[in-house]
């Protein structure tokens, strides 16, 4: 039954990048009555993004924000209903499954979880003016737009490590800052880095300061022992400091692992019985659109299996 107060679906996919709107194509195709609740900031990580390169089917590439226009429109065109809010709290205990937001209730037979993750951010006000202007968060969405130039890697774990050595594959260096003088990456990740001539280590550093024009020229770094600081002449700075998976709605009612990631029992199944997550959300291997969307669309088939199970 649905009234201003209360709405009814037979699937409701939290979140907006391209694993919910896969996941949203593929549900509504199959018949089911299906609502995307957006959240606010519509579209994802990729909205952030410029060019994307690596999204099969767009042989000259596509603006991450065309994308995840297309994608909506293709829900839309299918027949999902997307609504534009941040989901206020959830009910995954008792059947239906509910979601809320604000006073409204929106009840569904099965729910799918595509609420992604965040990179984490230094917190400076000079990282949200160059990013996409030569701050990025991810090298292998980006790294190929950073041909020949000095590069900088923040952090000092795998994915620094990961980061910095495939970034060697477009920059003439690459610098890795780190603000101890010893690796959190495992022990394989930091000897890759270390063989690898292209790479530098700034070891005892935080970097305090991106410093540019229209795009990053350079960065102002601090030694946490000897507080002298040092300008390093780059033209990208990819930060890579870890991710932090949008799941605070979930705790205490889904399976998290210690990084707050969703564990999944069965291919895309919680423990909770009805539902499902797909994409960064409890992937923190790939990290990919494509992976995601893929995900996506595998767990509108897994969840098209339960429903005509039920
Ligand atoms: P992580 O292991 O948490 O490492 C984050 C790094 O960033 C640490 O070195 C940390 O410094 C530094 N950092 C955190 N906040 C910072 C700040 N505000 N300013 C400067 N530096 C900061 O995160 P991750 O490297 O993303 O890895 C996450 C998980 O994924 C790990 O379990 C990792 O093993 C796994 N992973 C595996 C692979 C692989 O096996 N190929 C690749 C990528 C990730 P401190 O060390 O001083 O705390």
């Amino acid at each position: 039954m649905n009234d201003k107060n209360s709405r009814e679906y037979d699937i409701i996919i939290i979140g907006s990048g391209p694993a919910g709107y896969t996941a949203g194509i593929y549900a509504s195709r199959a018949g089911y009555n299906t609502l995307i609740i957006s959240g606010v900031l519509q579209g994802g990580q990729l909205m952030n993004t410029t060019n994307v390169e690596n999204y099969p089917g767009f042989s000259s590439g596509i603006l991450g924000p065309d994308l995840m226009l297309n994608m909506l429109q293709q829900c839309k065109n299918m027949g999902t209903e997307v609504i534009n809010e941040e989901v206020s709290n959830v009910d995954l205990k008792h059947t239906p499954l509910t979601v809320h937001i604000n006073n409204v209730k929106y009840s569904a037979k099965s729910i799918i979880i595509c609420t992604g993750a965040t990179p984490k951010k230094l917190g400076l006000p000079s990282e949200d003016f160059f990013s996409a202007k030569g701050v990025s968060y991810c090298a292998t969405c980006d790294g190929a737009f950073f041909k020949n130039l000095e590069l900088a890697v923040i952090g000092g774990g795998d994915s620094a490590m990961e980061e910095a050595i495939f970034l060697t594959k477009f920059a003439s260096r690459v610098h890795v800052i780190h603000r101890r003088n010893e690796f959190r990456a495992s022990k394989i990740m930091q000897k890759r880095a270390m063989l690898n001539t292209k790479i530098e280590f700034h070891l005892n550093q935080n970097i305090v300061e991106i410093i540019g024009d229209n795009k990053v020229r350079k960065i102002l770094l601090k030694n946490t022992q000897t507080h002298e600081n040092q300008f390093l002449d780059v033209e990208g700075v990819f930060i890579a400091i870890g991710h932090e998976p949008n799941t605070q709605l979930f705790k205490n009612q889904i399976d998290l692992d210690a990084n707050g990631y969703i564990i999944l029992k069965n291919k895309t199944e919680t423990n909770i019985r009805g539902v499902f997550a797909a994409g960064d959300v409890h992937d923190h291997t790939y990290r990919q659109a494509i992976t995601a969307a893929g995900f996506g669309c595998m767990a509108a088939i897994d969840v098209d299996k339960f429903l005509t199970k039920l």
